[in-house]
């Protein structure tokens, strides 16, 4: 098989960039090693920036979004007690999407089956081969047999734990990671949000996060310790647990109910330099991985989308390979921002095992600081909803 750009990995990245490609007149086909209705059955993220649903728009997969997302145009950070509203749209002109990862992606799915793009689902061992020529390909194995497609490019949006960053690992490649010493415990369960907007809480106990994927759907987060177990807390445990970490008016507005799933994410920021290894480019979750604190991880896959599919687009359109050769530079310096602001947002909300009493203090006068200076929330704002592409 022959294709332009050889795209491994269905996740949003991926999709997201065989989508732009397609409506381009740009050839892909994308592999994945796992079927469709798995990669559907990971919750993941569910806040977008605008210029996530831009791009979507753009891809041509954004009209239930543009139906069913909800639109944000604040949050709130609570601690010691008390809750204050920032208000995104007022400080930057812009609000966020509540969409969660599952529609995004399956929104993306049926318009690629629609638009007749090829996915190859359960693909396994897919491997790049002969980046660094002029004559890139990718085996994978299906049905017993070994497939080859031969390629002018290759993008790595197989995720964290893919096979494309790790085939680059002896070519100069630089790893830059820190991991937090607790994880986020999340319950999705289908009862109405406590709030109309996501509450970002800190407190004595640890951190919890209030966030919905519809009006009828929420999903609230509890920091825990590394060591616990989502089978040893029951749902029980987890609302009375998230009733102390909330102020105590949100925490007689909660309604619970049984969870649809229950899940501990560790939490971890991780950045690869560069994002470019000749004609395999490393995109999203392949390349980096933020902290959720931010809401960043998705919304970075996305900007990374962006930055590529110009520089394809001017390779194909106008036979220059100066957006190609941009592109590590230009996405590891937002990456590099949105990084910083998901290590702030986790530093300053959290608990951390050796902060003690005095680091709690601080938080709090931190977080005073920042809701009652125009500055300080205009700064935490103009992140949050994303810094322009
Ligand atoms: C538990 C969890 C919770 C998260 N919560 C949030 C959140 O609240 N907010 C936020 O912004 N972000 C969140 N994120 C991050 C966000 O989900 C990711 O940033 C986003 O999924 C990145 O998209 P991607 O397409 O780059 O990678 P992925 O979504 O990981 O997709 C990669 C795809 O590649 C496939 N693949 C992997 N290896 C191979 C291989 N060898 N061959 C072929 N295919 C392969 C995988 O099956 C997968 O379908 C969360 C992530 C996790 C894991």
């Amino acid at each position: 098989m022959r294709t332009q750009v050889a795209i491994i990995g269905s996740g949003p990245s991926g999709l997201l960039l065989g989508q732009l490609l397609s409506n381009a007149g740009i050839d892909n086909v994308i592999l994945d090693r796992v079927g469709r209705e798995y990669i559907l059955g990971r919750i993941r993220a569910g806040v977008l920036e605008a210029g996530t649903v831009q791009l979507l728009q753009q891809a041509g997969a954004g009209a239930r979004m543009q139906a069913e997302g909800l639109v944000h145009d604040g949050i709130d950070l609570a601690f010691a007690g008390r809750h204050h509203r920032i208000d995104l749209k007022s400080l930057t002109g812009s609000p966020v999407t509540v969409y969660g990862q599952t529609e995004l992606t399956r929104d993306l799915m049926d318009h690629r089956e629609a638009t007749g793009g090829r996915t190859i689902y359960d693909a396994s061992d897919a491997t790049p081969h002969d980046f660094d020529t002029a004559r890139p390909f990718v085996t994978y194995d299906k049905d017993g047999t070994t497939h080859r497609i031969e390629c002018d490019f290759i993008a790595g949006c197989d995720g964290f734990h893919g096979i494309c960053r790790a085939t680059v690992q002896d070519r100069g490649i630089r790893n830059f990671e820190k991991i937090y010493p607790f994880g986020w415990l999340g319950i999705l369960a289908d009862i109405p949000p406590v709030h109309h907007e996501l509450i970002y809480a800190n407190s004595e106990r640890g951190f919890a996060l209030c966030s919905q994927r519809s009006r009828t759907r929420s999903r609230y987060y509890l920091q825990v310790p590394l060591t616990d177990t989502a089978e040893a807390w029951s749902d029980a445990a987890f609302w009375d647990e998230l009733r102390r970490r909330i102020p105590a008016d949100v925490a007689e507005r909660l309604v619970t109910g049984p969870s649809i799933e229950k899940s501990i994410a560790p939490l971890r920021s991780f950045v690869a330099e560069p994002l470019r290894f000749g004609s395999l480019f490393l995109v999203g979750d392949a390349g980096h991985i933020v902290p959720p604190t931010g809401a960043k991880g998705l919304n970075l896959a996305a900007s990374d989308v962006h930055y590529l599919f110009e520089g394809l687009q001017g390779f194909y359109g106008e036979k220059s390979e100066a957006g190609i050769d941009a592109y590590s530079g230009r996405a590891l310096a937002r990456i590099w921002k949105a990084s910083r602001f998901s290590w702030s947002m986790t530093t300053l909300l959290h608990k951390f095992p050796d902060s003690g009493a005095f680091g709690q203090k601080i938080q709090e006068a931190e977080l005073d600081y920042l809701v009652h200076s125009t500055a300080a929330s205009a700064a935490l704002a103009e992140n949050y909803v994303g810094l322009p592409y």
